[in-house]
């Protein structure tokens, strides 16, 4: 009860939008952002042909500006990422266009300097210090698991030989394995986040091997990082589990129709379908809906429990600023503002 600190944020689905800066060598050219408002407002000027602009404001739980640090990205996380010590399921994704900075959240930049890192890694520092300090009244277990989808196959990142194991894992819900969906992918115990550093430089190779000369694939599939929680209470012995998953999606960049054919026509069918099956699932439970669609793609089934009922769904939606992206910026926050 102590770190739930989350029932003073209402509802259960929050969205953040993030703007991330002109890069080093962009021409520091005209940003599509007009301002940013303490609020959670978002004003997007979009330059006419007609020598007019077009202004539109969208409005989310919080936008964070091109000069916001990950250490405070991570501080309106951590709220969300502590209730997993008290058995919440909770899921973070990272939205946006490839280029936007899914990644730079995420996982940041580079793994060495700690100042940089992103929110997986200091959600996982944060989960072993405090069950640390709790040790003395619940002792807890934390293992990971990692998986990819791409083209609607679940693959397990946390295997040494990656290229030799390609096939596909099942989802089982309600699985009675601890509750794991994908209960054939690795489960790896971590007890420091030195362990998940290791893990991880495993799963990003991993990722890696799969890239072709054709597509970077890391921007054309989805990678789950799930962390599950077991603790104990010492005293009265009852079990409580929590999960927390970190999703850095897909690239949610339209795929023009008449350039895209075979491998690549596919895949971008498959990331819109799953996109969309994602957004259907947040605005379903967003309205309360009897019925949400969990069933219409892989990411939302291996997620299921942690979407909807007592779970907590934290969005981040990611911009960049360049005029050239006006198209995608807008449709990000359209999308965003559909599952807030
Ligand atoms: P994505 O994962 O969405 O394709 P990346 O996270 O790889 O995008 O970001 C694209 C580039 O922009 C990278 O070089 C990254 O370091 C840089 N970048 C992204 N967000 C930020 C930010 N908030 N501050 C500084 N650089 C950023
Ligand atoms: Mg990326």
């Amino acid at each position: 009860q102590l770190y739930n600190q989350v029932q003073d944020l209402k509802g259960t689905i929050r969205v953040y939008c993030r703007v991330r800066p002109f890069l080093r060598g962009q021409s520091n050219g005209q940003s599509t952002v007009d301002y940013i408002g303490e609020n959670g407002n978002i004003m997007i000027v979009n330059p006419l042909k007609n020598g007019k602009e077009a202004r539109k404001v969208f409005s989310f739980n919080k936008v964070f500006g091109t000069n916001v640090t990950q250490d405070q990205i991570y501080a309106d996380t951590q709220p969300l990422v502590r209730s997993v010590l008290d058995g919440y399921n909770v899921c973070i994704f990272a939205y946006g266009q490839t280029g936007s900075g899914k990644t730079y959240t995420m996982s940041g930049p580079d793994l060495t300097s700690e100042q940089t890192w992103g929110v997986n890694y200091r959600a996982l520092r944060d989960l072993f210090q405090i069950s640390t300090t709790r040790g003395d009244v619940i002792r807890y277990e934390v293992g990971v698991q990692m998986v990819e989808i791409y083209n609607e196959q679940v693959r397990d990142l946390l295997v040494i030989d990656f290229t030799s194991t390609i096939h596909t894992l099942d989802i089982r819900n309600n699985s009675q394995l601890n509750g794991l969906n994908v209960p054939d992918a690795s489960w790896i115990p971590v007890s420091s986040t030195q362990d998940v550093l290791d893990l991880m430089k495993i799963g990003q190779r991993n990722r890696a091997v799969g890239a072709t000369a054709l597509n970077e694939r890391s921007s054309r599939s989805h990678s789950v990082l799930t962390v599950h929680v077991y603790g104990k209470e010492l005293v009265s012995g009852s079990i409580l589990k929590g999960c927390l998953h970190m999703v850095d999606l897909a690239g949610s960049e339209r795929v023009d129709k008449s350039e895209a054919v075979g491998e690549r026509l596919k895949e971008a069918q498959h990331i819109n379908r799953s996109l969309s099956a994602l957004g259907d699932v947040i605005s379903a439970l967003a309205q309360k809906s009897p019925h949400v669609p969990y069933r219409n793609s892989k990411l939302t089934q291996v997620l299921q429990d942690s979407l909807g009922g007592h779970a907590k769904t934290l969005m981040f939606v990611h911009i960049n600023p360049e005029l050239n992206s006006i198209g995608e910026t807008i449709s990000t926050l359209k999308f965003a503002e559909r599952v807030a």
